[in-house]
């Protein structure tokens, strides 16, 4: 039977350098579960050594956790990686850090902790997680898809990092599993202004940073139950699952 969820795909932890400290993974998980979300995506930027822990600290919640990042392409283009697997998440890691330059300064851009589930520091992550990679949009897609994930296009609509807002238009040779919209957007309005994506799939998702941001913009997907396959069937419209937005 299907049933509908709500889901956030795109959710930051404090390893991202730009994402509060109090983002750690019982408070996300918490947090996630006072919203009454089923299914959370953990996206930090070019970095994942936090989700394990968010997994962790999810054991035995109603809660489903994909794992996930947000990659900055050489367009300074964002796009998110979900997995079934936590290793083809660390497959996808090894490739995104061979090919990220440079050192974080704390200073400048924040610090990017490292935090296990029962909120203790592991260590910090010391590469520049907010930098570009030198990966194209094309690489980036098909890298994800290769190793069985959805590539999703992050906040499409908005200017900085966006693809609609930094590109104009979806690259012919670049397939996107899904496009998402951000809190400030509706699925409508980019449709209307860019008839060429009829056929996408567009998701809405909080890009949070912060605990009070979790769950500002959901999507709902109607599921039989709350899986990274069943999602995947739902990007795609296949047997009754869809995303009902
Ligand atoms: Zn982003
Ligand atoms: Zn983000």
């Amino acid at each position: 039977m299907l049933k509908e969820f709500r889901c956030d795909l795109h959710i930051h932890s404090c390893l991202s350098p730009c994402a509060d400290l109090d983002m750690y993974p019982s408070a996300l998980v918490s947090g996630s579960l006072a919203r009454g979300l089923d299914i959370i995506g953990i996206c930090d930027h070019n970095a994942s050594e936090n989700v394990r822990y968010v997994i962790n600290a999810a054991k035995k919640k109603p809660l489903t956790i994909l794992p996930g990042i947000e990659v900055t392409s050489r367009e300074e283009v964002h796009v998110i990686g979900l997995f079934e697997e936590l290793e083809n998440l660390f497959e996808m890691q090894e490739i995104v850090y061979k090919f990220l330059p440079g050192v974080n300064d704390e200073k400048i851009f924040g610090c990017q902790a490292i935090v296990n589930e029962k909120d203790e520091v592991e260590g910090f992550n010391e590469k520049l997680l907010i930098g570009a990679t030198n990966l194209s949009l094309r690489e980036i897609t098909e890298a994800i898809q290769n190793l069985k994930g959805v590539a999703i296009a992050a906040h499409v609509d908005r200017e900085s990092f966006g693809l609609l807002g930094q590109l104009g238009f979806v690259p012919d040779d670049v397939h996107f599993d899904a496009l998402e919209i951000s809190f400030r957007s509706d699925a409508n309005k980019i449709r209307s202004e860019f008839p060429e994506l009829a056929d996408q799939c567009i998701i809405r998702s909080s890009d949070a940073h912060g605990i009070a941001e979790i769950g500002r913009a959901i999507t709902i997907a109607k599921l039989c139950e709350p899986s990274f396959a069943e999602l995947k069937l739902a990007f795609k419209s296949r047997n009754g699952r869809r995303i009902v937005l």
